[in-house]
């Protein structure tokens, strides 16, 4: 269980490949503030699961050591809140937040095979094969009013 993201992931950029259509984010923040914490980290490729990979995090990546862990997930990922959340939920540091905050929720995190909280007002929405298959299904059938038409020219029929 422990690749399940990275497995997820890999399902996702190989699918986004082969149908040439990404990933989109759709709708909005709600400012909720519930992605500051229960969080998950990500370096290099890899979600974080030792404290020495997060260090090493912190190194190459300065103010990341704003994240405190709490504890680890069901498949063994450090699992982080960010010490600079106020009490409200909201950002003590907005104007300095670092770029993965900014950029929440990236195609990037959908590609490394995380998910949204359900609650998020944003949402990723990607086309899957079934999408594609019922797509060429509605093609094949004919438009009603081309059907219409058809009919009405047949010989008999004017
Ligand atoms: S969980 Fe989603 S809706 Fe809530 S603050 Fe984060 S991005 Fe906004
Ligand atoms: S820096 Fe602000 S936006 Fe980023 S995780 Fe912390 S509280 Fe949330």
């Amino acid at each position: 269980m422990g690749g399940l993201r990275t497995f997820t992931g890999l399902m996702r950029r190989l699918r986004a490949l082969i149908l040439r259509s990404e990933v989109k984010v759709l709708g909005q923040c709600n400012v909720c503030g519930e992605c500051c914490h229960d969080i998950l980290l990500h370096d290099r490729g890899r979600w974080l699961k030792s404290e020495r990979a997060f260090r090493k995090l912190c190194e190459r990546k300065p103010g990341h050591e704003r994240f405190e862990i709490t504890g680890r997930d069901d498949w063994g990922h450090l699992v982080f809140r960010c010490t600079l959340q106020g009490a409200d939920n909201f950002c003590t540091c907005y104007e300095d937040r670092l770029p993965v905050c900014r950029t929440y929720p990236s195609k990037s995190l959908y590609y490394q095979g995380g998910w949204l909280r359900q609650d998020c007002g944003f949402s990723f929405k990607a086309t899957t094969f079934r999408d594609i298959i019922m797509r060429s299904r509605r093609g094949r059938v004919p438009k009603f009013d081309e059907v219409l038409r058809q009919e009405q020219n047949k010989p008999g029929n004017r």
